[in-house]
């Protein structure tokens, strides 16, 4: 895998793609042309997000279903505590058990009113990220993955408190960690080394996020507390009416992010694909992932 002789990092790369369950006839055409093309790459998973308030319940399930029913690929569910009572998200986690899927991304989920609103629990509800992956690890044999704030979650007190979250998440068994996506590899670095030392040892998978619409990225990223460089928004200046080349930056700016990130030693990655397939599989060509490779690896 080692395309670029200088690699001191030789582990073999893991990658898994996020997805987001279609709303139309059309975006679920768009998605399985995305899922068949990356497919042949052999992702470590692949995950499918639950909608905001619970919204997408049924198509996030019809998603990770047809996923496990139509492809070799293990899909990840991802599940929020939002707008439910335990007994309302414990039968979800038992149809996921029941259907074979074997992974959940545990979230707490924005709240109600939207991000920027104060987040109100369910009454009957599971309160926290952790509750629910204690709740789920109850029901099930599940891998149990959570998110992750390098720049920490706006609602945070502070980065020691949203570490302290994670903790909690971690000692209620979570085994993985996917984080908000950021630019800056050495806010991910200095993030990874706060949480080591306060004990946290799971994997903390960077999420990647191509910048497929740079304009969109700024905004959803103003809401996360995810920052953007300056230098980022220079290298998008003047093509909001040209998609080819700010395709090519993107892909460009991403090659570059995650070649630092492995050149320092991390060799997993998570990519919010958008559901499409371009760029994400351009990246992963240039890390070296074909099919052979990566069964080689296996
Ligand atoms: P938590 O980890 O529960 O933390 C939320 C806030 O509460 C933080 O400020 C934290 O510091 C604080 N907190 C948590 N536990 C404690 C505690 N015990 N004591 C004190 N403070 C605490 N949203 C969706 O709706 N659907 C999705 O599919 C989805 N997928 C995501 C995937 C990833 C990889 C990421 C990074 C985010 C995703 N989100 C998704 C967004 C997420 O739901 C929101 O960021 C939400 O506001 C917080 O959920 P959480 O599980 O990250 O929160």
């Amino acid at each position: 895998l080692a395309l670029r002789p200088s690699r001191q990092n030789a582990s073999p790369i893991k990658v898994s793609f996020e997805f987001f369950p279609p709303k139309t006839p059309e975006m679920e055409t768009t998605l399985w042309s995305s899922i068949q093309r990356l497919a042949p790459l052999h992702p470590h998973f692949v995950s499918v997000t639950y909608g905001a308030g619970g919204s997408t319940r049924e198509r996030t399930h019809a998603t990770v279903s047809r996923i496990l029913k139509e492809t070799p690929l293990k899909p990840a569910a991802h599940l929020t505590c939002v707008a439910a009572t335990k007994e309302e998200v414990n039968d979800v986690v038992r149809s996921y058990r029941d259907a074979g899927v074997r992974h959940i991304v545990a979230l707490r989920g924005d709240p109600v009113g939207g991000i920027g609103t104060a987040y109100e629990p369910h009454p009957g509800g599971y309160r926290q990220a952790c509750d629910l992956v204690a709740g789920i690890k109850a029901i099930g044999d599940f891998e149990v993955s959570v998110s992750a704030y390098p720049e920490k979650h706006p609602e945070a007190a502070s980065l020691d408190a949203d570490i302290d979250a994670l903790k909690s998440k971690v000692d209620c068994g979570a085994d993985r960690a996917i984080t908000q996506f950021f630019f800056d590899n050495d806010l991910y670095f200095r993030y990874l080394d706060r949480v080591r030392a306060r004990g946290i040892d799971i994997p903390i998978v960077p999420g990647i996020v191509p910048v497929q619409n740079f304009k969109q990225t700024a905004n959803f990223a103003s809401k996360t507390g995810a920052s953007v460089p300056g230098w980022l928004a220079a290298r998008f200046e003047g093509l909001e009416n040209d998609v080819e080349t700010r395709k090519l930056i993107a892909a460009a700016v991403a090659a570059e992010q995650v070649f630092d990130l492995l050149d320092r030693g991390v060799n997993e990655f998570h990519f919010y694909t958008m559901n499409r397939a371009d760029l994400v599989y351009a990246i992963c060509h240039l890390l070296g992932l074909r099919e052979q490779s990566v069964r080689a690896a296996a």
